[in-house]
């Protein structure tokens, strides 16, 4: 809500501020909002030239408000790539406004979409005080799916060699070496868990991982679901989340990556199990972005942890 109430300023600002600087030399310009959306774009072009991310690196994606710079960005693009969730409307409602909108590439749009879920022990808004209604409220998570992303770069090359139809051959050779990685990437985690002797994880934390679990046949328990605000789950839920860890048997529990991990370390600590981070590649380290890490590398890490999680021994 701040963030629509912002938005008036923001394009009187966008009136009266300079163009920016543009990138010299590359022949589109691209905004990628977050992580998923900005690796996508570098993957098909094979280089950042022209392509900025907005999110930081290190933010916590769901803490983030567009700043007036962002928005002359965004107004100046040719393509805008980004989720296309609740959690980046105001991609929409400023487009919406400009006389001359940019192209819109939406990560939900190439995809089969889920409903965000609620599992048994989940905190759950609507339990309390608030009258919650259950309406269909879509998981925006998509890219956690390796077979999801590879649709995403599919399409995302055929959009792009549509916008710059000179540079076609380079991005369909880059998205068929990208694609190829994925598969590889797919086969891994599909073998982890054909192989494990466990085919459930316990995330105490948030669950944006929704499509990853689907894709894998995998089964969870979670503090909260989807990217609900991680505030201090109930008593009730921590203890539901300690039981499954004992009862299980996990030999882990899992956190998401740029969470406080609080809650995981006293779940984890009560089972008698250590805390590993499971990454949801809603955005990239400070460190790892500027190292040029990927959405492959990063999804990696998650291989060795999916394999300690489903109790495989074998330590990577
Ligand atoms: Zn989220």
């Amino acid at each position: 809500m701040r963030r629509l109430l912002l938005l008036p300023l923001l394009l009187m600002c966008l009136i009266s501020c300079d163009d920016g600087e543009a990138d010299e030399g590359a022949s589109l310009s691209i905004v990628a909002v977050d992580f998923p959306s900005y690796d996508a774009c570098r993957a098909v072009l094979g280089s950042d030239d022209g392509l900025v991310m907005l999110l930081p690196p290190g933010m916590e994606s769901h803490s983030y408000d567009p700043t007036a710079r962002d928005m002359v960005r965004l107004s100046e693009a040719d393509l805008i790539v980004f989720a296309g969730g609740p959690s980046d409307e105001w991609v929409e409602t400023l487009v919406s406004t400009l006389d001359n909108p940019p192209v819109l590439f939406r990560l939900i749009d190439q995809v089969s979409l889920l409903e965000e879920e609620r599992r048994e022990g989940m905190e759950e808004e609507g339990d309390h005080d608030h009258g919650h209604s259950h309406d269909f409220q879509m998981d925006e998570h998509v890219w956690t799916s390796p077979r999801n992303e590879i649709s995403i770069i599919r399409n995302l090359s055929a959009v792009l060699s549509s916008l710059d139809s000179d540079a076609r051959e380079a991005y369909e050779m880059n998205a068929a070496g990208y694609i190829a990685e994925l598969e590889r990437l797919d086969e891994e985690f599909r073998t982890i868990v054909d192989d494990a002797p466990l085919h459930t994880l316990i995330f105490a934390s948030r669950f944006p991982l929704l499509y990853f679990v689907r894709e894998y046949g995998l089964d969870y328990y979670a503090a909260f679901p989807g990217c609900a605000e991680e505030s201090e789950p109930s008593a009730r839920t921590v203890a539901f989340l300690i039981d499954k860890a004992r009862n299980l048997a996990v030999p882990c529990v899992l956190n998401i990556e740029l969470s406080s991990g609080l809650i995981a370390r006293t779940i984890a600590e009560e089972a008698g199990v250590p805390v590993r981070t499971f990454y949801s590649l809603h955005n990239a380290s400070a460190l790892d972005f500027a190292q040029g890490e990927t959405y492959i590398s990063i999804m990696e890490r998650n291989v060795g942890v999916l394999k300690e999680a489903l109790g495989e021994s074998d330590n990577r």
